[in-house]
């Protein structure tokens, strides 16, 4: 840096800071529960915003309620270094997720004031709108529309529950903004950094203080539905049997197969199941089960399609019943820009902190941002690797760790 001396962020103030967020939506058991669009999330809008602007940061809205605060540069053609995430949580959320890495970077813009630090290209934090997905759906939803994978219309088409929509919520709360999604001043963003808890294991059983987060998982969802015959439990001898379940119990088994096949990062999961008739002395005639599969490769992906194909179809003819298989989401695996992957190492070796490299496993709003700017990601972890929970927790030193890597990624990113 220009002084020599390696600057740091204020941990206490940003510790401080995601505690005062916290507040907002508190739950009794130490979470936090801010839906996308609701009273509370403008009430977390609202704190943000007033720190973004005492902050000396010009804030700005877009048309689906992304949130963009900028922090001047020396030269005003240059393109912004971005960084951000989301404030809204899970209905049994934490106080770290997506809180996180829009307060680290609201602390790198203080940091910068604190120490009289000018950037050549100006700095920006995003908040972007319902990461979550808990309450409007898809997942992803600001930061899906800020990549162009969602038109605004469609965003504001969609509705929670209780019939009420995304533009109408936005509207209501006063953060249905003017500027066009996806436009950002001056050009898109140089570099997007996000920091993140891990919401995995993996760091804490390290010990590593640091995820330099080389891409995310590619996903595949699927609805599997296998068709047998309903038949009472007494009279029907096993052999003339033709048990939906049994089946899809060895398809299970098979999900489970093929992720450890694809080890370390092959990941399948059959987390959803409906059993007709469910009834305790008949023979199910129907199970309707949902596949997660996630791989870092398209080519992992397609041998586990394929490999799931191929058994299923076996285990049906097997078991004399049908099997249906139908794709109904795809997220293509991402893989983080060299360049900021690059600078995130750099960062953390110039603050002396344990690091290794990983690949998320979750979704993230900087996967979407990656489709239009460069992009990379800052792991720290978390408490037993536990996340989407009120137990959610995170030590002081570890979230101090990774608000100065991001600090540094960004600094030598603006300069
Ligand atoms: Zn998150």
């Amino acid at each position: 840096m220009d002084t020599g001396v390696t600057p740091r962020i204020d941990a206490t103030r940003l510790w401080q800071s995601l505690m005062d967020l916290a507040q907002i939506g508190a739950t009794p058991k130490g979470g936090v529960r801010r839906l996308a669009l609701t009273d509370d999330d403008r009430q977390g809008r609202d704190l943000v915003a007033r720190w973004c602007r005492e902050a000396g940061l010009e804030v700005r809205i877009d048309e689906v309620g992304n949130m963009f605060a900028r922090r001047a540069g020396r030269d005003p053609q240059a393109r912004a270094v971005a960084t951000g995430s989301h404030i809204d949580t899970q209905p049994s959320g934490g106080k770290f997720d997506g809180n996180y890495g829009v307060l680290a970077g609201l602390e790198v813009m203080r940091t910068l004031d604190d120490l009289g630090i000018e950037t050549r290209a100006p700095l920006e934090v995003v908040v972007w709108t319902n990461e979550e997905g808990s309450r409007f759906t898809p997942v992803m939803m600001g930061s899906g529309a800020f990549a162009g994978l969602f038109s605004p219309d469609f965003v504001h088409a969609q509705k929670d529950r209780a019939g009420i929509s995304v533009g109408d919520e936005l509207q209501r709360i006063g953060y249905r903004g003017t500027q066009p999604c996806g436009a950002v001043p001056g050009g898109m963003f140089a570099a997007y950094f996000e920091a993140h808890i891990e919401q995995g294991p993996v760091l804490e059983a390290q010990g590593l203080p640091i995820g330099i987060v080389s891409g995310a998982l590619g996903q595949q969802w699927y609805d599997v539905t296998v068709t047998g015959m309903d038949a009472h439990a007494g009279p029907t001898p096993m052999e003339l049997r033709r048990d939906a379940m049994l089946a899809a119990a060895r398809m299970v088994e098979a999900v489970n197969r093929i992720a450890l096949g694809e080890a370390p990062h092959g990941r399948g999961t059959v987390g959803f199941v409906q059993v007709q008739p469910n009834s305790r002395n008949v023979i199910p005639g129907c199970v309707q089960f949902s596949v997660d599969f996630r791989n870092p490769s398209q080519d992992g992906l397609d041998r586990m399609d394929a490999a799931m194909h191929a058994q299923f179809t076996r285990i049906a003819s097997d078991g004399k019943v049908a099997v249906e298989i139908r794709q109904v989401v795809k997220f293509e695996p991402c893989l983080f820009d060299s360049a900021c992957v690059a600078g995130v190492r750099r960062a953390a070796q110039a603050l002396g902190l344990p690091h290794m490299d990983v690949v998320s496993g979750a979704g993230h709003d900087a996967v979407y941002v990656a489709g239009v700017a460069p992009a990379g990601m800052i792991f720290v972890p978390c408490k037993d690797g536990i996340s989407h929970n009120e137990i959610e927790d995170a030590l002081p030193e570890h979230i101090a760790a990774g608000a100065n890597v991001l600090l540094l990624a960004m600094l030598e990113r603006a300069q």
